[in-house]
């Protein structure tokens, strides 16, 4: 790939960190040319939209839910909006630095708050779940044993 995308290693497996830089104001600026991988990928909420199990309307609701707790985490915190990045800072934000006072705990709390609902939505709503090691190799569907 290359493209001047960043790369980033996890568990393993290289992927390229989002938002990419073809990417602005939510569109993509080379979707006739884009990669494979942004072609074949479906997140969950798409799959569950073909699979008729949310409707459109819930289908944008969530979207748009979504991109509000995105924008929140951002305005804390610009790094934040990279799903990589956010594991630190969470984690940082888990931490109460000594004789932190009410305040600084109050901020430190909201942007830990927004940073939570940010990937439990993301988890809940758009994150394909990740196949038990056993079941990598095999096909998405298998066939009904009655
Ligand atoms: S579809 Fe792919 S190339 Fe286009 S903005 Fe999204 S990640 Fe980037």
């Amino acid at each position: 790939m290359g493209e001047g995308l960043e790369l980033t290693e996890d568990k393993g497996a290289t992927y390229f960190k989002l938002p990419c830089h073809h990417e602005q104001c939510g569109q993509c600026t080379i979707y006739e040319t884009r990669f494979d991988i942004c072609r074949s990928f479906r997140c969950r909420l798409l799959r569950a939209y073909q699979a008729g199990e949310v409707d459109l309307v819930e289908a944008r609701n969530r979207v748009e839910i979504a991109l509000k707790l995105v924008q929140a985490v951002k305005a804390n915190d610009p790094d934040a909006a990279n799903a990589f990045n956010r594991r630190a800072i969470r984690a940082g934000l888990a931490e109460a630095p000594d004789g932190e006072g009410d305040e600084a705990k109050a901020i430190r709390a909201r942007k830990l708050l927004d940073i939570v609902a940010l990937d439990t939505c993301l988890e809940r709503w758009f994150r394909n779940p990740k196949p038990a090691p056993a079941d990598e190799d095999q096909p998405e569907t298998s066939p009904s044993n009655s």
